[in-house]
């Protein structure tokens, strides 16, 4: 009669609305035919990365860092650390003694109108932190050795000498590009003896490598995405001599940027890439990193919502506002499952959306879709990192540590499974542990800057 008429009508629209869904979501839902080209590409502009001539065209640019061992556990000395390239800027003081390492620290704002400004205003608000922790720590008289962690692409010519190449994330301080960041620090305050600039994922592989000698690979996926390894030398087309291995800082979240993961792209990734202040850059890390994953998700759902898939197709004027959708929102929305649904309702009600027990529903699905996509992404780069540096050693199985570290890997509920099912999945032969780092950066600045003092007094 009409009751099952009734009940058919709304099975038949559920259909209809289930597959309009589908369609939105088909192109963030990689196969493994899909990861599995990604990794092949990875693999292949290493390879460019490496050589000489074809460096220059490669995405991944594949820096050196000048740093040859992971640590062995003589490192000692008390150091200044610093560490800036996320939301916040970190001074810290390192002790690292034979029973161990401890430091206190400080967390600085730095505020996007210096972020954004002049290079001078930038490191004079450095200088100023420093000169505040050092009031606080009783240090002013102290002339220690400073290890820098630098969270940017720089070309380093030592461990004391790095060209910025280019700033990501949130920066743009303009006459830096090109400067010795080493020198700019020196010039913004003369006094201070600055042996060492090391990238965050080469800070967090050697924090990590302190306690765990197999840890030979750093990660980070924080604000923004990149990775570090220990390379051998001979492949390394860029750095003279043969002997021995070098940290290469990867830069992949550079990845793409020379048009080999077009065809990976979505509408939405264009129209986040292109409302950034780097539009073209940074692509791989784009689709992964934490700055950008609440964007995507939220022209996903002005999409929906426009087709009438969301909301009864009621756009509020929040949910048009650009970064209105956090990306810890993701963390606290993938977490809720049944009753917790509640918390979905709350954040919707933050962005004064009007939601159903099914909009609810399907954000959530959003969210996972694009969490679930940035993690096998990142799987899928730490594969072809993983299967060359196997195949670097001869072995038929690799074991080996990653030091890992940044917001989107410690804080979401699924990222780290989801990355390391696929990797599993992606590179069977190798046995792949993740060693989530504790003050990496900090740490790890102090032990690259024990390494050079250490030098610096052998050469006197
Ligand atoms: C930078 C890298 C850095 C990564 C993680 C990227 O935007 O280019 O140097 O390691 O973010 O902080
Ligand atoms: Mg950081």
């Amino acid at each position: 009669g009409r009751g099952a008429a009734m009940v058919t009508a709304v099975a038949l629209r559920l259909a209809a609305l289930r597959r309009e869904v589908n369609e939105v979501l088909a192109p963030l839902r990689l196969s493994r035919a899909d990861l599995e080209k990604v990794q092949a590409l990875m693999r292949e502009e290493m390879e460019r990365g490496l050589g000489k001539e074809t460096n220059a065209t490669a995405s991944v640019r594949m820096l050196p860092t000048y740093v040859s061992h992971t640590p062995d556990g003589t490192e000692r000395g008390d150091f200044l650390a610093l560490d800036l390239g996320g939301t916040n800027f970190r001074v810290l003081v390192v002790r690292v003694t034979e029973e161990g390492i401890t430091m206190a620290s400080e967390i600085y704002v730095i505020p996007v109108s210096i972020m954004q400004g002049t290079g001078e205003a930038l490191f004079d608000h450095i200088i100023d932190c420093i000169i505040d922790f050092q009031t606080k720590q009783n240090l002013v008289t102290d002339m220690l050795p400073l290890g820098f962690t630098f969270s940017f692409p720089c070309q380093q010519m030592g461990l004391d000498k790095a060209l910025l190449l280019t700033w990501t994330k949130g920066f743009s301080a303009s006459g830096c590009v090109g400067q010795d960041v080493v020198q700019l620090l020196r010039d913004a305050a003369r006094r201070m003896q600055v042996v060492a600039l090391v990238n965050d994922t080469v800070g967090t592989m050697m924090a990590c490598g302190y306690d765990d000698p197999k840890c030979e690979i750093g990660l980070i996926v924080g604000t923004g995405t990149n990775a570090c390894y220990m390379e051998e030398m001979r492949n390394m087309g860029t750095v003279e001599g043969d002997q021995g291995r070098m940290c290469i800082n990867m830069e992949w979240g550079a990845f793409g940027d020379n048009g080999c993961l077009d065809h990976l792209f979505t509408h939405f990734d264009q129209v986040v890439d292109q409302s950034t202040i780097n539009p073209g850059k940074q692509r791989f890390e784009k689709l992964i990193s934490g700055m950008y994953l609440g964007e995507i998700v939220r022209q996903i759902l002005m999409a929906m919502t426009e087709k009438h898939l969301l909301f009864q197709g009621k756009l509020s004027s929040k949910l048009q506002t650009k970064n209105i959708f956090q990306t810890k929102f993701l963390s606290t929305i993938e977490l809720s499952n049944g009753l917790a649904l509640r918390q979905i309702q709350a954040i919707l009600n933050e962005l004064e959306i009007e939601a159903s027990f099914e909009d609810s529903v399907l954000l959530r699905e959003v969210c996972q879709t694009v969490s679930l996509r940035a993690a096998q992404l990142c799987a899928a780069g730490l594969a072809a990192v993983v299967e060359k540096m196997r195949e670097n050693q001869g072995l038929e199985q690799l074991s080996v540590t990653v030091g890992v570290d940044g917001t989107l890997y410690k804080l979401h509920p699924c990222f780290s499974t989801n990355l390391q099912n696929t990797l599993k999945d992606l590179a069977p032969n190798c046995n792949v542990s993740f060693m989530p780092s504790e003050d990496g950066s900090g740490k790890g600045a102090a032990l690259v800057a024990a390494v050079a003092s250490r030098a610096a007094n052998a050469m006197e």
